[in-house]
């Protein structure tokens, strides 16, 4: 049986039949993507830009003439 330790919580794993590999569980493998992902969205110097613009159609064609 082949043994391995897991990346995240260093628990000692299996790795044949391991749908988890290179973690040893779904848990760990889910918090590493977790933590990949934010470091994937912290990204330095961009900011979050709110937008805030509605448009003019939001208050309707007045198509009545005076
Ligand atoms: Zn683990």
């Amino acid at each position: 049986m082949l043994g391995m330790i897991c990346p995240l919580c260093h628990q000692p794993s299996i790795w044949e039949g391991n749908p988890w590999r290179p973690f040893c569980s779904e848990r760990c493998q889910m918090t590493d993507l977790g933590a990949w992902a934010t470091e994937r969205y912290r990204i330095p110097g961009s900011t979050l830009t709110m937008d805030t613009s509605l448009p003019d159609s939001l208050e309707g064609d007045d198509d009545t003439e005076a």
